[in-house]
């Protein structure tokens, strides 16, 4: 048996970060704010960013204001736009991280593979085989990470080009070629309206038709940056605003009443503009608006309506060598196909093999679905935490938010064990499993739970999204812990 990690006589844990994206920055940085500087930033890619460094498709923005979508102790000043694209969050996001020194920190290409708890920290192997020893864990591993290829016979055999859209091949070269996106998610309308007049023909296939938020995207002036930048602080007015908005938005996400009819009113009037009556019978959903998360698009009906763009809305049969064959017994035939099918939004960390006490793995644990108490720590799993664990996502609140308010509490345990309070700290599989019943109890109210088909729906069919308001989620995260809800180890008093 190794020994155990001696108590750090600096004070100083040792902590591993798997994960430089949104929520590895912000903890990596809260972390060294509060004098915290023993730790490692794992990251398997070369590069910070996460899912903006992934996704670099045509037509690819954030549909969160720039000036809300942004960490409150990093405004950026430079914003070009109000909903700026994804290449700008990108560069902000490795800008933000480097500013704060965090390449000194970080390992690129340093996937960790396997993650076992020993004694009372963790044994960490990264995929060259080395081997590390931590104190504290903190996955940050994001949840639109891993492409959901999906299952269509033939597919492989397709004799162009196949790419899944948060794997763009930039070296494909679109001119003249004829173009086939599968899936109608807030990716597949955006390749849309960036595709739609830059290619001879292209061609949608719609398994669920989306409702669609019309807003207007601007880019800001010269003289609004240079205000923003003269003044910083400044950037607190809008991203307060923005708050306060989103705020009142997501009490219709999590309770029925007329927000909800508020929003299905904009988006059947925004249907409305679509002229052909077909053509408008297609793009109707039959669920409720906000069911699946809304897509946001000014220009999605005008794209749509070109007579170079055409949307099938027969099922995807086969995929021929030169061809996708729909049920109806359509062939089109394409050079190009690109999966816009999404992401496996429950695998979080894994396939990092993560062992928590006694053996159990975090697959055994779960079996029914992926579980955090708080959304960030497991029973069985301690001195563990998760940024953005399961249930932290909070509806259309910028995960930049989620992950600065869970780094913050994050901290506060590690003062907590510098003072030594304890060594190992997990919840109780008691607490954990209240939370857990008054999630499911709140899930019926969500709109989410209204039927449709989501990836915000887990196995037992509920959501795997925080079903209360952003306001109450910050409340939890900042609120005193209930010491009674967890299991503390400690140190046998010869190693005092
Ligand atoms: P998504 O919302 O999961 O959409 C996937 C699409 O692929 C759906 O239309 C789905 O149809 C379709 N699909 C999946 N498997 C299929 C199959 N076998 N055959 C035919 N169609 C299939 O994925 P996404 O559009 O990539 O978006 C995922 C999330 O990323 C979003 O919800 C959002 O949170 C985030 N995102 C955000 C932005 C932004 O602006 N902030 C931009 C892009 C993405 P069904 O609907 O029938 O399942």
């Amino acid at each position: 048996m190794s020994a155990a990690p001696p108590h750090r006589p600096n004070g100083q844990p040792r902590i591993a970060i798997v994960g430089a994206g949104i929520s590895g920055i912000a903890t990596g940085v809260a972390l060294q704010r509060a004098g915290f500087t023993e730790f490692t930033i794992y990251e398997k890619a070369g590069d910070y960013g996460g899912t903006w460094r992934d996704n670099t498709y045509p037509g690819l923005f954030c549909d969160v204001p720039s000036r809300y979508y942004q960490f409150t102790f990093a405004l950026n000043p430079e914003w070009s736009q109000l909903y700026s694209p994804g290449s700008e969050i990108k560069d902000y996001l490795a800008g933000v991280a480097r500013r704060h020194g965090l390449h000194h920190r970080t390992r690129f290409h340093a996937e960790i593979v396997a993650a076992e708890f020993e004694d009372d920290g963790w044994r960490i192997t990264t995929v060259d085989g080395a081997v590390d020893r931590v104190d504290f864990l903190m996955c940050a591993t994001g949840f639109l990470h891993h492409p959901n290829r999906p299952d269509i016979p033939g597919l492989d055999e397709f004799g162009g080009t196949v790419m899944h859209s948060a794997r763009w091949d930039h070296g494909v070269d679109l001119t003249g070629q004829h173009v086939g996106v599968i899936g109608t998610g807030s990716t597949g309308t955006q390749l849309v309206c960036a595709l739609a007049g830059e290619v001879p023909e292209l061609v949608l296939f719609q398994r669920t038709p989306q409702w669609i938020l019309p807003t207007v995207n601007r880019a800001y002036s010269r003289v609004s940056k240079s205000v923003y930048r003269w003044l910083p602080a400044l950037g607190h007015l809008p991203y307060a605003m923005n708050r306060a908005f989103f705020a009142a938005f997501s009490q219709g996400l999590v309770h029925p009443g007329r927000i909800r009819k508020f929003i299905q009113w904009v988006v059947e009037r925004n249907l409305a503009s679509v002229e052909d009556p077909e053509l408008r019978r297609k793009l109707t959903p039959d669920y409720q608006a906000m069911c699946k998360r809304l897509v946001v698009s000014d220009r999605f009906y005008t794209a749509i309506q070109r007579p170079d763009v055409e949307l099938v809305t027969s099922g995807i049969e086969r995929v021929e060598k030169d061809a996708v064959i729909t049920v109806d017994g359509a062939r089109h035939e394409l050079d190009i196909l690109i999966l816009a099918t999404g992401f496996d939004a429950h695998a979080y960390m894994r396939p990092m093999a993560v062992t928590g006490t006694g053996g159990r793995t975090l697959d055994e644990a779960w079996e029914d679905g992926p579980r955090a108490f708080e959304g960030s720590m497991m029973p069985g799993f301690p001195n563990l935490f998760m940024l953005v664990g399961p249930h932290s996502p909070v509806a259309n609140h910028p995960l930049t938010a989620v992950a600065e308010a869970q780094s913050a509490r994050i901290v506060e345990w590690l003062r907590r064990w510098r003072a030594d309070e304890f060594t190992t700290i997990e919840p109780t599989r008691a607490a954990a499993d209240r939370y857990n019943a008054r999630m499911r109890a709140a899930a019926p109210d969500t709109i989410w739970s209204t039927g449709c088909r989501s990836w915000y729906l887990g196995k037992d069919g509920l959501p795997e999204l925080w079903p209360w308001s952003p306001r109450r989620f910050e409340q939890m995260v900042r609120s005193t812990p209930e010491l009674v809800d967890y299991q503390l180890g400690q140190r046998v008093a010869s190693e005092k």
